[in-house]
């Protein structure tokens, strides 16, 4: 693999008949974390504080979550009502609407094994204080990305 951007990596995968999501070993996780950096806008890094309710959502060991960050969509970057969306909102909602199976966004979130999962609109939930509805185009963890 010797993308040089999400898209093209995708296209790729996408080639080898991956369709919305793969799983990766170590090295191709780096490489694909690695070009998420171009993907430009405000990367907004979930706040410890969040983290830690996370992981109870997930019932997760306290401090397993080292890292949770999210790009907002253009013009998603605060919500109305003050706050600032981050990876709690999604996997709240996640969890309360059961979109994925707890067992799988536990695996996921720890890092079981690498996943990436194919972005294409990006993801929307509502905002964990007010309910406003917000998109984000990209989240990941240490091996785990939706972009
Ligand atoms: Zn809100």
């Amino acid at each position: 693999m010797d993308a040089t951007t999400l898209e093209q990596l995708k296209s790729e995968y996408r080639k080898s008949g991956a369709r919305t999501g793969i799983k990766l070993d170590d090295d191709d996780m780096r490489k694909a974390l690695s070009l998420l950096s171009y993907q430009g806008g405000p990367v907004v890094a979930t706040p410890a504080t969040e983290l830690r309710y996370i992981e109870g959502l997930l019932r997760l060991p306290l401090d397993s979550i080292g890292e949770f960050s999210v790009i907002p969509a253009s013009g998603q970057e605060r919500c109305r009502c003050g706050r600032i969306p981050t990876a709690l909102d999604i996997v709240a909602y996640a969890v309360s609407h059961k979109v994925h199976d707890e067992q799988l966004l536990r695996d996921t979130v720890i890092g079981v094994y690498n996943v990436f999962e194919f972005a294409d609109e990006g993801r929307t939930a509502p905002c964990h204080r007010c309910g406003r509805e917000f998109t984000t185009s990209s989240y990941w963890t240490h091996s785990y990305m939706y972009a």
